[in-house]
């Protein structure tokens, strides 16, 4: 049945919406979970089309579980937080099979049993998530953040293919509220493909697949995050209300692949040590074979109810554990060392190696550190060097092979003693490892810096990558940052360069007339202010709120900011000294980059101005975010933790643990109520001395 909108009924149009639901989310499954494709691409995409332009003619039919809502939604806010209903653990890790022999033994002491058997699990080298389910709909996805707080990516997770939107099973199955745990990755043959994009586009490629995964869960914008493929597999029950709960882990497994959960093939029971044993070598056999980071095996206790008895040592559970491959090592030839030079002058070495493959990737540079560390291990061009790889650590050079045969011409490393780019004797500070190049004129800082002002957090301008921040300045398009504005009026020779097509041309000089519009703060942080960060520029951008204002500003000013100290008030006062970055900013604002903070200047009167808040619980009418962006606002501090110096603990609903703390050390509480008309008119809350019965 395809549906002619002129004569079908609003009925029909319901039923061939729920209809094409079922068949894509059907199909997906088949597809994702088990690995069985149904229907093909076009027939796939035929019914999506379809949904789509129902749902975008009849919006009263959209919802959230619809498989429409994978192609992600307009950019968020920011994640809100969301605080762990039963905190998302660590875990204890052992590293062989003494350290393994010894867990199983306490556990077994601790229980007074002769065996308890135990599921193995591929630990996969991702990011923890927890989803929950109501009524067997997807309702909020959140990252593992400290194991107490995580952030709110559901918009982002509803666009993973293997996760389903919702859980479909037995009637009577499905708990009620259920929150489901896994990992979530990019898989390394995506991963290599995701790379060779981002550098086509000009964008700094991703240094593994962990790092890359971790990129596009946070990503701001949903629809970016359906670009990447991730996948998940799940592998615990976070918590559970209502329902019958499994008695062991295996069920417990076992339900959610029926529930429509991808769960990892590869697990198994082991009833011994030897089991175990046997399981971990297979895994370290297989692991070049799969298309996913792995870094160990997690051990659990099988029974559900002697996990319950082990309980929790700290913030590791007794009842499982991790038993981490070695990190992975491989053999090369050194062929050279290079000197990096970075925007803040930091000359960091690295070595050129012959490309040798280590944990499945191949790796052809890894980093030396720094001069000490290379004098230490006396690395030599030429030698046979050992590099290694852990988890997602950049490869580095570990140290010279036993096997080294060196030549009669090898010769100890020179570190050099100038900027390997602009020539200018380097520097080394009493105490610190670093060696500098202190030319604030430096070519080779000047490029870096380039790549950082127009890199994402600051003025994001795609296409302005490592490449053409180099080419620009070398192609005699650029001499200071405010040159880049002015390129467009240069249009014609970037083409005739022949370097980038037409098309790269227009997608940059259009990036960079956007980035005009960036907030100051981020333009701050991207002018690359010494010792000015992200968070830093926020509040320098608040408190000045333009650019001439701070080009006066003093020292006296900037101590008074929260966060400033000495140090960096004195370099910045001395950035703002030097005629050369006057200039800079004189020329940004004559060319009409020069954004104004316009958030109100917090009150010095308003009562809230210096208290500290913690806000728990959930809030009616704001997020937890918002509240806190307000204390700040007016000049409180809003901190995650509650400690006798906390002047009012803010309780919403379901408050918790905070709110214990709270009333056990005598912290005023205030309802949201209060709050508000404490935020809003300054109406100080009346705290009545708290009660201790
Ligand atoms: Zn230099």
């Amino acid at each position: 049945m395809r549906l002619d909108s002129d004569s079908s009924t609003p009925d029909d149009v319901a039923k061939r919406a729920a209809q094409l639901r079922l068949e894509i989310n059907r199909a997906n499954r088949l597809y994702y979970v088990e690995n069985a494709p149904e229907l093909d691409d076009a027939e796939w995409d035929a019914r999506m089309q379809e949904l789509l332009a129902i749902e975008a003619a009849h919006p009263e039919l959209q919802s959230p579980d619809s498989p429409t809502q994978r192609v992600g939604s307009p950019p968020a806010a920011g994640f809100d937080e969301v605080v762990h209903p039963v905190p998302m653990l660590s875990l204890g890790n052992v590293f062989d099979e003494d350290g393994f022999r010894a867990w199983y033994k306490r556990v077994l002491d601790y229980l007074e049993l002769e065996k308890a058997p135990m599921v193995c699990e591929l630990k996969i080298d991702g990011l923890a998530l927890a989803i929950t389910y109501r009524d067997g709909v997807m309702e909020r996805a959140a990252t593992r953040g400290d194991g107490e707080r995580g952030e709110d990516v559901t918009a982002n997770v509803r666009t993973i293919r293997s996760v389903p939107l919702t859980l479909d099973g037995p009637a009577g199955e499905i708990p009620p509220v259920v929150e489901l745990r896994g990992e979530v990755f990019l898989p390394n043959s995506r991963f290599a493909a995701l790379n060779a994009e981002r550098e086509e586009a000009g964008l700094p490629a991703y240094v593994n697949p962990r790092n890359s995964a971790s990129g596009s869960l946070r990503q701001l914008d949903s629809s970016e995050t359906a670009k990447r493929p991730l996948d998940m597999f799940f592998y615990a029950l976070g918590y559970v209300e209502g329902g019958e709960e499994p008695s062991s882990h295996w069920d417990t497994l076992q339900s959610m692949q029926r529930w429509g959960c991808r769960i990892n093939d590869w697990t198994r029971k082991a009833e011994t040590i030897e089991g175990v044993m046997a399981a971990i070598a297979n895994a370290g056999e297989i692991r070049d074979s799969l298309d996913y980071g792995i870094d160990g095996v997690v051990i659990k206790i099988d029974s559900l109810s002697l996990q319950r008895r082990l309980g929790f040592v700290g913030r590791d559970p007794r009842w499982a554990i991790a038993y981490k491959f070695p990190a992975e090592q491989a053999e090369t030839t050194l062929k050279a060392i290079h000197i990096n030079v970075g925007r803040t002058g930091a000359l960091t070495p690295w070595a050129e190696l012959e490309p040798v493959i280590v944990g499945g990737v191949t790796v052809g540079r890894a980093t030396l550190h720094n001069k000490d560390e290379i004098a230490r291990k006396d690395f030599r061009e030429g030698d046979r060097v050992v590099i290694q790889r852990a988890g997602d650590v950049i490869p580095q050079v570990v140290e010279v092979s036993p096997k080294n045969n060196r030549g009669a011409d090898s010769k100890p490393y020179q570190f050099p003693d100038t900027c390997p780019s602009c020539g200018t004797e380097t520097v080394q500070s009493e105490g610190e490892a670093v060696t500098r190049c202190v030319n604030a004129t430096c070519p080779a800082q000047f490029e870096r810096l380039l790549e950082h002002f127009a890199s994402r957090g600051a003025m994001d301008i795609e296409g302005l990558g490592e490449r053409v921040a180099q080419d620009l300045p070398r192609l005699g398009f650029v001499s200071n940052i405010a040159d880049i504005y002015r390129l467009h009026e240069r249009k014609a020779e970037l083409l005739e360069l022949d370097k980038m097509g037409e098309t790269r041309v227009d997608n940059l000089l259009s990036a960079i007339e956007a980035s005009r519009f960036q907030p100051l703060y981020r333009l701050l942080y991207a002018l690359g202010l010494p010792g000015i960060g992200s968070e830093s520029a926020e509040w320098l951008s608040r408190r000045f709120s333009s650019l001439s204002r701070l080009l006066e500003v003093t020292e006296e000013e900037l101590l008074a900011i929260d966060g400033i100290g000495p140090v960096v008030a004195s370099t910045l006062i001395n950035y703002f000294g030097i005629e050369q970055n006057r200039n800079l900013i004189d020329n940004l604002i004559e060319l009409g980059i020069n954004p104004i903070d316009d958030t109100p200047e917090p009150s010095a009167d308003h009562p809230a101005n210096g208290a500290t808040f913690v806000v728990t619980g959930r809030l009616e009418s704001m997020s937890r975010s918002e509240a806190q962006n307000r204390i700040k606002t007016l000049g409180g501090k809003a901190t995650g933790t509650v400690t006798k110096k906390t002047s009012y603990l803010v309780a919403g609903a379901e408050a918790g643990s905070k709110l214990e703390k709270a009333r056990r050390l005598g912290i005023p509480v205030i309802d949201e109520a209060e709050f508000i008309a404490f935020m809003d008119d300054g109406v100080v809350p009346e705290v009545s001395a708290p009660d201790d019965h």
